[in-house]
């Protein structure tokens, strides 16, 4: 049980984020929520959480692209429930398009917000998971952690990003009681890959069904669609005692993409 822990966990507003957030506190973990949205919706969630699970909930408004808000965010759960135990960086955008044409602030915007704000997240949390000698850091990377699509050179490039991110930071706090991996997810239906299909139908010239069976699930051979709550699962299975001395792993839950 994470009782007493803190978890921050970046982009929990909506998709596999929230549903981590949620499968946290359910184990016990206080939670700080971060993400855009109905602010409305957003206190919502955060009550409900509070309510449901019987532990405390923030949400952080921090922008995943602007390295002083990460700070901040980490500072905020700091002070507010006495340190950060576990560290889920899950934010991420998507943009599909050739990559002569790929607008060059979306190639930012996605280095900052898929990869780089793990850099800034994790920099700010591992001091305090050092003093205390345990922490749990999970990387939401993806299967295009593994290998490549076409049109998603920055989401692809930032993926594999991640997964080095992720071993490098594991070798390093190896021997203090920090375990460090990643879960590669293949294709999961939230907004995310729901905002993708119109973009995609043009880049490659399909109808919605032609995108959701011949690009999404081809790509699975279990044709079928990973759940939000099967990746949070996996989450706590890492945040766990039994998962100790599992670090530095990239784990994959794509239906057998990339056994292929
Ligand atoms: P989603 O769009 O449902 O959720 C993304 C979350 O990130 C939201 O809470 C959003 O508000 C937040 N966010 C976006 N930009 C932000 C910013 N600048 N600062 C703070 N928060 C920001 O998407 P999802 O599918 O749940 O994706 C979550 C993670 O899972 C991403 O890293 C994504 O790359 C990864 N992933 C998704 C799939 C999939 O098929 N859905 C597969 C593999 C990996």
């Amino acid at each position: 049980t994470l009782h007493s822990k803190t978890a921050v966990v970046t982009g929990s507003t909506s998709g596999i984020g929230l549903a981590i957030a949620r499968a946290l506190a359910q184990a016990g973990a206080n939670v700080v929520l971060n993400g855009f949205g109905d602010a409305d919706a957003i206190e919502t969630e955060r009550a409900g959480i509070e309510r449901e699970f019987g532990v405390k909930a923030l949400h952080s408004p921090a922008d995943m692209a602007k390295p002083a808000e990460i700070e901040a965010m980490i500072r905020l759960a700091e002070r507010s429930f006495g340190g950060v135990d576990i560290l889920v960086n899950n934010a991420g955008i998507q943009f599909v398009s050739p990559v002569e044409n790929f607008p060059v602030e979306k190639w930012d915007q996605i280095l900052a917000i898929n990869l780089s704000s793990a850099f800034h997240a994790i920099r700010a949390a591992v001091p305090g998971m050092k003093a205390r000698k345990w922490g749990r850091i999970v990387n939401t990377a993806s299967a295009h952690s593994l290998v490549a699509s076409p049109f998603k050179s920055a989401y692809v490039a930032a993926k594999h990003g991640i997964a080095g991110l992720t071993k490098t930071v594991a070798l390093e706090v190896a021997a203090d009681g920090i375990t460090v991996n990643c879960i590669s997810p293949g294709y999961v239906w939230t907004p995310l890959v729901e905002k993708q299909i119109p973009d995609t139908m043009k880049a490659r010239n399909m109808t919605k069904e032609q995108v959701i069976n011949d690009v999404f699930l081809e790509a699975q051979p279990t044709k079928q669609f990973v759940t939000v709550d099967q990746v949070a699962a996996l989450a706590v299975f890492l945040c766990s005692d039994a998962a100790s001395q599992m670090t530095g792993a990239n784990i994959a839950m794509d239906g057998g993409w990339t056994a292929v």
